[in-house]
């Protein structure tokens, strides 16, 4: 029966190798149940030590589980890489820490593994599918990937921004823990928000069992999400396991940490969520991404733009913030990396914010659309010289589309309401370096906060296209992607400037 069970599961990994669904897959645990999930091994050219890397154990961490998906595709140049991302898949789709569902005392998967002293028997369906996965693998080193909510070093009831080993006194583990801290603390400016090491590891936990059961050298690498965006936890994710890597001879010297997608896709995104972008744009565009099939979409930081990502993506996208928080964040190399991946081809799409960022008339902003924004500063009497841009808080407006509007974003009920929150207003700049703008669609309402803003904004336009270089550029004021009913409008946005 055994042994009938093991032919099964090695036919069904035959058929699972290679591509499915796009997804270059190995195989899948619990394949057919809830907690169905896939895990990648990457075989180098050369023999060497194979690193078990997990993320997503806990389903509200989501920075390891993303980097886990963008490390499977790193050309590894000896040894072997198994990787299991999304270890709690339902979890992770619900945003709950724990295995949904579970009674409380096996919900944590993270304490699912064989306890010290006890029998080498994990509980739980999906516990016992990563114990089979670790123990086939026979790992070297086990790397799990989680999230704390504070820094440990400001708050130390939070393990977030550490190093957990769970032999810390190992001769193989120690030197490769100093190295990894000294190179992402070198990222860190804020020394209290450096990493440090910590010992041990929790009673049931997947590194613990494997320093236990399989001499692995484990390692925990610990994030904080607290007011750090996303994209910058899933880079620090990579760094230290980079660092480990390279450390080990599995990773290059120059190796950059992130890859082009392996899969096979129609559409690679990088949505911006670094300095000066809100918190809201970068998750409604991550709906509106779930609307395009065979798309990726991965969250991008100015650290990450610096070090040339913008390569692996087709667009880029700016959401609502802060335009001029966003170039500084990026600075002047950060937005010339940006400049020159659109005039190479690649597309962009800025909402609000981003639009302001993409216009022509800033010292600090793209001029990648030959547009100004309605920005100058009056003096309003009785209040004091204040900057036109601003026009209240969030409100609707009224809006109306082209007809190349409709060729590129398509047809609904016009004129439609939309949510507007101090988008630029738009007029041609006439640098003569860049191309006209066409416009896609019309304000056909208005809201303005000084007196001096009437009749300022009503008939200019919401949403303007342009070229630069041999890339496309798509400035939206308004915010569409915040209301279910016209996120269709930035999906084909998005599509168009990617060129689908
Ligand atoms: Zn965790």
């Amino acid at each position: 029966m055994a042994r009938l069970q093991q032919l099964l599961s090695a036919a069904l990994l035959l058929l699972l190798s290679g591509h499915s669904g796009g997804t270059l897959v190995s195989g899948l645990l619990a394949a057919g149940t809830k907690w169905e999930t896939p895990y990648h091994v990457i075989n180098g050219p050369e023999a060497g030590p194979t690193v078990f890397l997990t993320g997503g154990l806990h389903g509200n961490e989501p920075a390891g589980a993303l980097a886990a998906d963008q490390i499977r595709h790193w050309p590894i140049i000896k040894g072997r890489l198994v990787v299991l991302p999304h270890a709690n898949q339902p979890g992770l789709k619900a945003g709950t820490r724990h295995l949904p569902e579970l009674a409380k005392e096996e919900a944590d998967l993270n304490r699912n593994f064989p306890r010290t002293d006890a029998d080498n028997q994990a509980s739980t369906l999906i516990g016992r599918e990563i114990w089979r996965l670790a123990q086939q693998s026979q790992p070297d080193w086990v790397i799990d990937l989680h999230e704390g909510y504070h820094f440990h070093q400001i708050q130390s009831k939070s393990v977030g921004s550490t190093i957990l080993a769970s032999r810390p006194w190992d001769q193989r583990t120690r030197p490769v823990v100093t190295r990894m801290l000294s190179t992402i603390n070198a990222t860190i400016t804020d020394s209290r928000k450096h990493f440090l090491p910590l010992r041990g590891t929790a009673n049931g936990s997947l590194t613990r069992a494997a320093a236990e059961r399989l001499g692995a050298s484990s390692l925990i690498l610990e994030t904080t999400t607290r007011e750090q965006p996303l994209s910058l936890r899933v880079r620090q994710h990579r760094v230290m396991v980079r660092t480990l890597l390279q450390e080990i001879g599995i990773l290059g010297d120059g190796a950059p940490t992130l890859t082009s997608p392996k899969d096979r896709l129609d559409l690679r995104v990088a949505i911006y969520d670094g300095g000066g972008a809100g918190t809201s744009g970068p998750r409604n565009l991550e709906q509106v991404m779930k609307t395009i099939p065979r798309s990726l979409n991965w969250r991008i930081g100015p650290a990450d733009i610096l070090e040339g990502a913008l390569d692996h993506f087709d667009v880029v996208i700016f959401p609502g913030g802060s335009g001029s928080k966003q170039a500084a964040a990026l600075g002047i190399q950060g937005r010339d990396k940006v400049r020159e991946f659109i005039e190479r081809g690649g597309g962009f799409v800025g909402i609000c914010a981003g639009a302001y960022l993409a216009a022509a008339n800033y010292s600090w902003s793209l001029k990648i659309c030959n547009y100004n924004t309605f920005c100058e500063t009056r003096e309003i009497p009785g209040v004091g010289r204040k900057s036109m841009w601003y026009r209240g808080p969030s409100s609707t407006v009224t809006m109306q589309l082209t007809t190349e509007g409709h060729e590129i974003l398509g047809r609904g009920v016009e004129p439609f309401h939309i949510r507007y929150h101090n988008g630029p207003i738009m007029s041609p700049a006439g640098i003569p370096e860049l191309h006209d703008y066409q416009v896609l669609g019309w304000f056909r309402s208005e809201v303005f906060h000084y007196e001096t803003q009437r009749g300022t904004m009503v008939n200019t336009p919401a949403i303007v296209s342009g070229k630069f270089g041999k890339g496309r550029v798509l400035s939206i004021s308004p915010h569409p992607e915040s209301s279910q009913k016209l996120r269709y409008l930035v999906a084909r946005a998005i599509r168009w400037v990617g060129g689908l």
